[in-house]
C-alpha cells in the first residue's frame, strides 16, 4: 500500500514559509490530484481557541470545542477553502496572532489526535491526494507514494511571508517576522509530538533561490516516476492548469 486507505498520496513537509503550499497547490493542479492544507486546519484550530477566549496552549480545552465544532473544506474551491463551522475563514486564520497560536494548537497531543484522523478520513475519501504540512510524510502517511521535505534559508521564508502579508493588506516589519518565524521553526521542531523532521527516505528539496516552477517540474518529475514504478501511471487525473 503507498497511500492512505483511500487511494495515492503524495506528501509535502517543510517549515514556515518555504513555499509549501504554493508548491503542493501547483503540483496538484498538474497531476489533476486534490490538495491538503493541513497547516490550515491547525490554523482553523486556533481560530477557533482565539475565539472562545481558550488559551491556545490549553489542549484538552482546544480539544473539546473542536469537537463541538466543524473544521473541514470547500472542495469545490481550487483551492479547497477552509471552512470553520461552514464559514469561509482563510483570511482570518492567516494573521500574525493566529499563525502563533496555531504553533501552539499543533503542540498538543489531544488536537492532534483528532486532527490526524480528519487527515486520514479525508484521504481516504480522495482517490489521489497531495497532502502537505509537518508530520504528513513522517507520521500521518509513512506509506505515501512519495514524501517530500521542503526547505529554504529563514531569510528567505521571512520575506516570502512579508509578500504574503502584504498583499492581504497586512503591515508588518521583516526584522520581527524573522524572528517570529525562527521561534515557530524551533518551537515545530522542540515539540515532543510529531516534531518537525525529515522522515528518513523522503526526497529533499532546498526551494532557497530556485523558481516556484523549477521546484514543481522537480517534484512533479519524482511522482510520475514512482507513479510509473508502481504501475499507476495511467491512473492520474486530469491536470487542472
Ligand atoms: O503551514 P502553516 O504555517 O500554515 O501551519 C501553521 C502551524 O500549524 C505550523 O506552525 C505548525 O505548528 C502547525 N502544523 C503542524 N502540523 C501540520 C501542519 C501545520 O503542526 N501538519
Amino acid at each position: 500500500m503507498t497511500s492512505g486507505a483511500g487511494g495515492l498520496v503524495v506528501t509535502i513537509d517543510g517549515p514556515a514559509g518555504c513555499g509549501k503550499s504554493s508548491v503542493a497547490q501547483q503540483l496538484a493542479r498538474r497531476l489533476g490530484w486534490q490538495v491538503l492544507d493541513t497547516g490550515a486546519m491547525y490554523r482553523a484550530a486556533a481560530l477557533l481557541a482565539l475565539r472562545s477566549g481558550i488559551e491556545p496552549s490549553d489542549g484538552a480545552a482546544v480539544a473539546a470545542v473542536i469537537r463541538r465544532s466543524r473544521i473541514d473544506f470547500d472542495w469545490r474551491a481550487d483551492p479547497p477553502v477552509i471552512l470553520l463551522d461552514g464559514e469561509p475563514v482563510e483570511e482570518a486564520i492567516r494573521s500574525v496572532e493566529a499563525s502563533a497560536a496555531a504553533s501552539a494548537v499543533a503542540a498538543r497531543p489531544e488536537v492532534r489526535a483528532i486532527l490526524v484522523e480528519s487527515q486520514r478520513r479525508i484521504a481516504s475519501a480522495m482517490p489521489r491526494l497531495v497532502s502537505e504540512g509537518r508530520d504528513q510524510g513522517s507520521v500521518v502517511f509513512p506509506d505515501a507514494l512519495v514524501r517530500f521535505f521542503l526547505d529554504a534559508p529563514v531569510e528567505e521564508r521571512a520575506h516570502r511571508r512579508l509578500l504574503q502579508l502584504e498583499q492581504a493588506g497586512e503591515r508588518v516589519d521583516e526584522l520581527a517576522l524573522r524572528r517570529a518565524i525562527r521561534e515557530r521553526d524551533e518551537h515545530d521542531r522542540a515539540r515532543a509530538v510529531a516534531p518537525l523532521v525529515r522522515p528518513p527516505g523522503a526526497v529533499v528539496v532546498d526551494t532557497g533561490g530556485t523558481t516556484l516552477e523549477q521546484v514543481v517540474d522537480r517534484l512533479e518529475r519524482e511522482v510520475r516516476d514512482a507513479l510509473r514504478r508502481v504501475g499507476a501511471e495511467g491512473t492520474a487525473g486530469t491536470p487542472r492548469r
